[in-house]
Order: structure tokens, then sequence, then C-alpha cells
């Protein structure tokens, strides 16, 4: 058994008050981590908050439990003071916003799968070979001895299903279907995960049709990418929440290995997506330009206007794109 996992668990034994904390701009593998923790937790008696210091999209909201995700003011208005601070899903201490405040006054294990993890906790239980946190939880909470009920085992069902593109991306190995199987047997229900991609609203789709109408290709079809201005989103009555896939469809189309995708999310805030199909490296790219993630999947957020990061970011990944191919040419 892996040291750091050990000692996180030893540490949640001991703990009374945790404080449960995800990552800024969340997406179904962060939610799932934080709840399945949440519940875990507070089913072994403790006192537990969930916070993430960033607005939830709202088709999170088709499980109850997300209710329970505080935001930053609102935990630290409480007064609660935690004795055990739980990171889940964040590989650096920018990624859970003003919770940074925490670390170093509170005892904090990391437990994450981005090869990109600065290992910024007290404890960290990192593992790339993860196709998501939410199976590490499940190995957190298995060894604490948390009981699974339906709802348990479909939120912790949902990082599984999120992170690995719902079984189809590269990570999605043997231990991803193994923690699936045991999920659903314990009562998790793919369905009820599925519906919170299947439940769109027309403006979506609408938005979809002005992010296509973006695209554009570089290297004869192997890289593309398209954006969105803040200016799109409202004229489509939309946030940067209802985008959230798009950068799949866009690698989805034949020829592309790189796809990516500018979403001003804030006037002259833009967050970037880096997904990459057989073998560019998105993690190094999204080094580069202050961000992180994944092989396959990463991304940045900078600052400016959006025509000007689009053509820097864009000049860069070209440089970065035939780099990498040079190299495997010479494998
Ligand atoms: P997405 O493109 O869906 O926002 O993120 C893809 C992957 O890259 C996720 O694993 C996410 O955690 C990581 N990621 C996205 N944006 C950032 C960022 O600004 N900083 C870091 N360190 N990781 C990011
Ligand atoms: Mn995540
Ligand atoms: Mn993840």
């Amino acid at each position: 058994m892996n040291r750091d996992f050990l000692s996180i668990v030893g540490e949640l034994n001991l703990a009374k008050k945790v404080l449960v904390v995800g990552h800024i701009m969340p997406d179904g593998d962060d939610i799932s981590s934080v709840l399945s923790a949440t519940l875990g937790l507070q089913k072994l008696g403790k006192e537990v908050l969930a916070g993430i210091d960033w607005r939830i999209p709202w088709y999170f909201y088709e499980f109850d439990e997300t209710n329970l995700i505080k935001g930053y003011d609102e935990i630290v208005n409480s007064g609660f003071e935690p004795d055990f601070m739980l990171v889940v899903d964040a590989s650096s201490p920018d990624r859970i916003g003003r919770f940074q405040e925490f670390l170093g006054k509170v005892t904090t294990a990391v437990v994450d799968h981005h090869g990109t993890n600065t290992l910024f906790g007290t404890l960290n239980w990192v593992d790339t070979r993860f196709g998501s946190t939410a199976q590490m939880v499940f190995r957190i909470n298995t060894e604490l001895g948390v009981s699974y009920d339906e709802k348990l085992a479909t939120i912790n069902l949902m990082g599984i299903a999120t992170d690995t593109g719902f079984f189809r991306y590269s990570n999605a190995d043997e231990t991803v279907f193994s923690d699936a199987t045991k999920l659903v047997s314990m009562g998790g229900k793919p369905y009820l995960v599925s519906r919170i991609f299947e439940n769109k609203r027309i403006e979506q789709f609408k938005l979809l049709s002005t992010m296509v109408e973006h695209i554009r290709t570089e290297n004869d079809g192997q890289i593309v990418y398209s954006y969105l201005s803040k200016k799109d989103y409202e004229s489509n009555n939309c946030t940067e929440d209802d985008s959230g896939g798009f950068v799949g469809e866009l690698r989805s189309i034949q020829g592309v290995e790189l796809a990516i995708f500018f979403s001003e999310y804030e006037q002259n805030e833009v967050h970037i997506s880096f997904r990459s199909k057989d073998w560019f490296d998105c993690s190094k790219l999204a080094v580069l330009l202050g961000g992180g993630g994944h092989p396959r999947a990463a991304g940045c957020t900078l600052k400016g206007e959006l025509s000007v990061i689009v053509e820097q970011v864009i000049r860069e990944a070209k440089l970065m794109f035939n780099t990498q191919l040079e190299a495997i040419k010479n494998i």
C-alpha cells in the first residue's frame, strides 16, 4: 500500500473537523471527489464542510448533494475551524482560489492525479495512473470503512465517468472499469450520471453554432481551434458554464490531433482548454503558458485581449506541435 495514502487515511481517521476543497472552474471529477469525500467522512460522524471558490455550473445541481458545496466567504464567515484540510483534484495552490489561506495553517492532504502537481500539501498522494481523482477518493472511503448507498455510489461514479469521457478516453483503463463496476454494484446509476449532460438548454446549441462559425484550422487540419467571446456568451443568453464539452467536439473532428478552445469568461480573462487524440502532450503546452493538466487534457488562464491571446497561443501551439512531431518521428 502506498505510504502517503495510508498516512492520509490515518490522519482522516483521527480528524474531527474536516474541510474538503476542490478546484476553481470545477469539473465533474472535482465535484464528485469533493462530494464523495464529504459524504463519506460525514457518514463516519465527522463534522465536514465542502468548499469550492468558484460558481458551480448549473447542470451539476441535477444532484441535490451539490448544494452541500459552499463558497469561500460562506465557510470563513461560518467560523468553522477545521483540524484537517483535504484538497482534491487540484494540481497547484492557485487552483484552490482563496482556500490557499488555509495552507500552512491547517494540516493539508492533497489527493490528485495530475502529473503537473506541485505537491503543496503537508501530505501528498499524487498518482497519475488514475484516470480520475474520484477513484482515489473511492479508495480512501473504502479504507476508512465508509458504507456506500445509492447516492454516494452515483456521485462517486460521476467523477470516474466524466474524467474518462464516459469511458472513452485513453485513461479508461482496467481500474476505471472495475471501480465503476463496484460502484454500480453498490447502487451507482450511470443513467443518472449521464443526465447532467443530457439536459441541455436550447441556447447551448445556439452557442455551439457560434463556436462552430469561429472554427479555424492549422497544420493541414491537425490543429483546430475556436473561441467564444464574452459578447458571444451574452448574445446567446449563456455563460461560460454552457460551453462545457465544446473542446471535445473540436477534438472529435476527423484528422485533428490538437484541439484548442478559447473561452472569454470575463472581459479580458480567457480560459484555454487543450485536448489531444494520440500523441501531443497538452500538459507541456499548458505549463509553458502558466497552467497545467494531463497529456491529453490540459488548460490555462490568460489575461488580455481575446484576439491577441488567440494569436499568441496558436503561435506557441504550432511551434510545440512541430517540435513534438519531429521528436516522435525520430523515435
Ligand atoms: P479544462 O480544459 O477542462 O478546463 O481542463 C483540462 C485539464 O487541465 C483538467 O485536468 C484541469 O484540472 C487542468 N487545467 C485546466 N486549466 C488549468 C489551469 O489554469 N491551471 C492548471 N494547473 N490546470 C488546469
Ligand atoms: Mn478537475
Ligand atoms: Mn480530474
